[in-house]
């Protein structure tokens, strides 16, 4: 399976003359190395009309979505929107709407309407730093309990409504690796694949198999300059990147990784960094 890179732009560019030439440089970036998947989330305003463009070969997702398909919900964009937009994506329960007073509920009723719409979910699961100092039985403790009450009710039956298979991404976010945070820093991707591990072994056993309907990432501060780490390892299957993702050349570095280890991944990836 190829890797899969996650641009989330947030709440950038401040124009769309911007985002169009961000769009343009990912593109010829996916041009260039074509053994990778990329998804591009920008904000909700750029978000319709790059969708609608095709010129950029790219995919999109927005970075958040509501659990209703229509009706008196002022301020809130629907999955069914995304979906008329030609979105196929969207991130769900980021620390940064967590923050903000999302739960596990909301995410979970969140991630029932995208998945009900077609649209395949992120979902973003992670410990602060307060749980990430209490050591790693702590911290899995904690992502268990995320995923069990995110995922509640789900299967891993084909979803009524649209007879496909759910097709849920599992970012794991440590929120104090995300780069906007006092202090931040990335995971070390040893210690990320632990609790990667982990999440698939949860993941295997609240759905009873390994089953193709999951794939899971890392994010936090992911950039050219460390996305190898994470990338050479088989259970991390791609990256979420924010910050690095609206610098061109850096996230060249991550796409261009990506595409290296998918075509060999028994080759060294850092020999082809030159
Ligand atoms: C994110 O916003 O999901 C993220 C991982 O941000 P950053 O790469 O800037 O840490």
């Amino acid at each position: 399976m190829l890797k899969l890179v996650i641009a989330n732009w947030k709440m950038n560019p401040a124009s769309y003359k911007e985002a169009q030439k961000l769009a343009g440089a990912a593109g010829q970036s996916v041009r260039k190395y074509r053994r990778v998947e990329v998804v591009v989330c920008p904000p909700f305003t750029w978000l319709t009309d790059m969708s609608h463009e095709k010129e950029y070969g790219l995919e999109y997702g927005a970075q958040d979505v509501f659990w209703m398909d229509k009706g008196a919900y002022t301020g809130e964009i629907s999955p069914l929107i995304l979906k008329n937009s030609k979105v196929k994506y969207v991130i769900i329960g980021h620390s940064e709407r967590r923050k903000l007073g999302e739960t596990n509920e909301d995410a979970n009723r969140k991630l029932k309407a995208a998945l009900a719409n077609g649209l395949t979910a992120i979902l973003c699961v992670g410990e602060d730093s307060k749980i990430h100092a209490r050591g790693s039985a702590a911290v899995i403790k904690f992502i268990e309990k995320q995923l069990r009450e995110c995922l509640k009710g789900l299967n891993s039956k084909s979803h009524p409504s649209t007879g496909k298979p759910n097709y849920i991404i599992v970012a794991y976010e440590p929120v104090w690796a995300i780069s906007t945070n006092p202090g931040a820093k990335p995971d070390n991707p040893d210690q990320a694949e632990r609790v990667i591990l982990a999440i698939h072994k949860s993941l295997n056993s609240m759905f009873r198999a390994p089953h193709p309907m999951f794939r899971v990432l890392y994010g936090g501060s992911v950039n050219g300059a460390n996305a190898e780490g994470f990338l050479n390892k088989p259970s991390i299957q791609g990256v979420l990147v924010g910050g690095a993702s609206l610098k061109p050349r850096e996230f060249e570095k991550i796409i261009k990784y990506a595409d290296a280890v998918s075509v060999n991944k028994n080759k060294k990836v850092s020999k082809i960094n030159k």
